[in-house]
Parts: C-alpha cells; structure tokens; sequence
C-alpha cells in the first residue's frame, strides 16, 4: 500500500511520523521550498502531548516546552482576576499527561525529527488530485505526478485535496490575531510563575504564555477585522494598528504589546463541518478536514489526534477495501471535531461581550467552572486506545459466524 501525505504541517508530519513506527512507509509532499514553521507558540493539551510522546517527543517536548502551572483569565480593563484553572501538576493528576506551551519551529523540528530522510519532498505544490478504481493520481505544479493508493490531505484549510471531496467556501469570522513573540526579560509577571494569562475585553481579547524553554514569550492579541484580508502566516502585520486597538487597557497588556518589535497579522477563517470526509481512497486530516477559530486552542491538538487515529486504523484494520478503512476512520473522529469546532466559534463571541450585565454573567459563569476537570472529555481522551479499541471491535465483529 503506497501512501501519499499531501503537506507537511503538523498533521501531515504527525502522521508520516506515527505510520513510519507502525511499519506503513509513507511520502509527504509540500509546496514549500523549505521546511518551518513559522507563527508563535501553540498550546499542546494532555489529549495530543499523551500521544506525541508515545511518537516518541517526550525528551524534545520536556526541553523545548514549558508546563504552565495555570490558564488564568483577566479583565481587561483593571488585570483583575476572572478565574484561575491548575493545569501543570493538575493536568498530569488527571489525565496522566502534560500541558505544554511550545514555540511551532520547535514542535514541528521534533515531528520533522521522526520521519526518515528521503520521504519528504519539498517544492512539491499539489494542484490537482484525480481518483481512479485502483489509484489516485497528483499532480504538482512543477509539472510533476505521482500515484497512490491511499492520498491524505494534510494541506490545511486551503487544502486542495478536500476540494477534490466537496465543494464548500471559507467562512470569515470577522477578526484578525496579531501574533509575535518577545524576550520572557520583557514579561515580569511570567517570571515568577510560567502561565497562560489571557486578558478578555470587549470587541477583543490577548494571550500571551511562555515558549522556547522559558527563554520567550508568544504574545497573540485579536481585533476586528475587514473582509478580504490577509490569512497568511506570512503576512506582517502593523504595530501601531495593533497598539491602537489595546491603547485604554491595563498596563499588563500594553506593555506586552510595546515589547513586540515585529508581529505577524492574519485573518481568521474557519469551515462549516463536513459529512464527508473520505472516498475510497482519499481522506483529510487536521486543517483539511475541520478548520476551526483558534479559541479552544485545539486546532493542532485535535489534527495530531487524527494523525494517529489514522495510522492506527491504516496499520491494523481487518477491513476488506481500503474505503472501508478511510469511512470508519473519518467516523471515529468526525463527531469530536465537530463539537470543538461548534466550540471554539461560540468562544469568538463569549470571549468578546462588552462590559456591563452580559459580561458580569459570563464572569460569573466562567469564574464557578472546574474548567479543567470540566474539560475531561477533551483533554482526557485518547485517540490511539479509540482507534485500537475500533479494530480490535472490528475485527472480533467480522470473526461472528
Ligand atoms: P497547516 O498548519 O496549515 O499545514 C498545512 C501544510 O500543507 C503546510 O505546510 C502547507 O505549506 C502545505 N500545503 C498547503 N497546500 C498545499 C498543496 N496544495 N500542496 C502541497 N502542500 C500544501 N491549535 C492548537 O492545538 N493549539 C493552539 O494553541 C493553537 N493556537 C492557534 C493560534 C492561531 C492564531 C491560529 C491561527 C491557529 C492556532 N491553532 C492552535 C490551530 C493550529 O495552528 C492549526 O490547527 C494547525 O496548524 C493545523 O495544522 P495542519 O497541519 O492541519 O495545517
């Protein structure tokens, strides 16, 4: 079975990374010339760090990352304390896994880390994907091709590969995030205990949490946004724009921002949730199969999820035809993503109600949630069991006289 991973982001890196330990080869092709990662930090919650050091990350992630001791929500206006959710030694008690902030270039080094030389092609930008009985066809725009038996769209929420599946359009949400990074030396109040702080106002809100060991600090700060704008992660974005926005909160806040000496500036898309999400040969991961707002910060969490949940169900299943396999995998996950995205779209109004009766409610509200132990349906599942428990199901199924 040759398998072709189109993209070599998160997802598609995760799961060349868990097929290759599971004994299936694979080839990954990006359009990119070089291989990074750029943007700031990403929050890897227990339910994908569980599965990224079985990959084999734990000694990078323990290096390179940082366990927040807590996710902490403020007002904007005078940095009062909303609510105060443990996570470092809470999360490893309940869910037998840590929560990490990690810089992206350092997590995606890792991942890159794990799949063999030589299976990764760069330059490689698939602009057409054709599916025959027996194979699929791709087709680069450096007028090269190859074929598989099983394609994999890791190609994010652009991803042409999902167009090949169904037809559907971007939805715009109506704000962009500013995002950079500054020296944790220009952050006092992460020194003396590493965080997630978040400041929520109206119309807007910041994160900022430390990366790279400690050593940095990845600020991200949301505002209004035209249609039409820029979603790139290569887009620069202005400062003084930026500033302008945050100019009437609390000094916590517009110091952060006056540290950033660069930021990166981008629109926020995300898709409706999709019925179909494989073919008889192909199938999407990650971004490619449900794009969502970044306000659960799941997004990446919940691409590793499929990867192994993919690798699993490619290496194991007893399934007759490989369509066979493709329909239970986008199964298993479907109902899950789904609900993350339902989500992290609710979050992009809650997380913004202007001060007066509204924001006094969800103070309220968000101040009396266990939102730790209220998150176990996420941050407790594991999608390697799910997807063993599935085959071995499976299998004992078509074994029934
Ligand atoms: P991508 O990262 O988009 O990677 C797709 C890859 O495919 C790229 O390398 C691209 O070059 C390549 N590609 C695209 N098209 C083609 C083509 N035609 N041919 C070949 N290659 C192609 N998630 C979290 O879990 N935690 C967080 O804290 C978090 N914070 C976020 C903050 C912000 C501001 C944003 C915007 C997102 C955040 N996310 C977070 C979401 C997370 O970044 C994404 O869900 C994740 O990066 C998706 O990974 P992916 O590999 O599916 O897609």
């Amino acid at each position: 079975m040759r398998v072709v991973v189109v993209g070599a982001g998160i997802a598609g890196l995760t799961l060349a990374a868990s097929l290759h330990r599971r004994g299936v080869p694979c080839e990954v092709f990006e359009q990119a010339a070089v291989l990074r990662e750029v943007g700031a930090g990403i929050q890897i919650a227990p339910n994908a760090s569980r599965l990224l050091e079985r990959l084999g990350l734990a000694a990078h992630l323990a290096t390179v990352g940082v366990q927040p001791a807590a996710l902490e929500m403020h007002r904007w206006e005078d940095d009062r304390l909303i609510v105060r959710v443990p996570l470092g030694e809470e999360c490893r008690r309940q869910f037998q896994a840590p929560y990490y902030t990690v810089h992206r270039a350092d997590l995606h080094d890792g991942l890159r880390a794990l799949v063999p030389t030589g299976h990764v092609h760069l330059g490689k930008r698939c602009v057409a994907v054709e599916e025959g009985p027996d194979t699929v066809r791709l087709q680069f725009a450096d007028g090269s091709s190859t074929a598989a038996d099983v394609v994999v769209g890791a190609d994010g929420i652009h991803s042409v590969v999902r167009a090949s599946l169904v037809a559907d359009e971007r939805q715009f949400s109506g704000q962009a995030i500013y995002r950079g990074v500054v020296p944790s030396s220009a952050v006092r109040f992460l020194q003396t205990e590493p965080r997630v702080v978040l400041w929520l106002g109206p119309d807007r809100h910041c994160v900022c949490y430390p990366v790279s060991g400690g050593r940095a600090v990845s600020v991200g700060a949301t505002a209004p946004s035209a249609r039409g704008a820029s979603e790139s992660w290569l887009a620069t974005g202005d400062i003084a724009e930026l500033m302008a926005g945050y100019a009437d909160w609390c000094s916590e806040v517009r110091g952060l921002l006056t540290a950033l000496d660069r930021v990166g500036r981008w629109s926020l898309y995300d898709r409706d949730p999709i019925t179909r999400w494989s073919s008889q040969r192909i199938t999407l991961v990650g971004d490619a199969a449900h794009p969502m707002l970044p306000f659960v910060a799941q997004g990446a969490n919940q691409a590793i999820e499929d990867a192994v949940a993919l690798s699993v169900l490619l290496a194991h299943s007893s399934a007759a035809t490989v369509g066979e396999v493709l329909n239970r995998y986008a199964e298993l996950r479907r109902c899950r993503t789904e609900e993350v995205q339902r989500i992290s779209r609710r979050n992009s109004s809650a997380l913004h109600v202007p001060n007066g009766d509204r924001r006094e409610r969800r103070d309220a509200a968000i101040a009396s949630s266990q939102a730790a132990r209220e998150r176990s349906w996420l941050y407790g599942f594991d999608a390697e069991h799910a997807a063993l428990a599935d085959v071995a199901g499976a299998s004992r199924g078509s074994s029934m006289p």
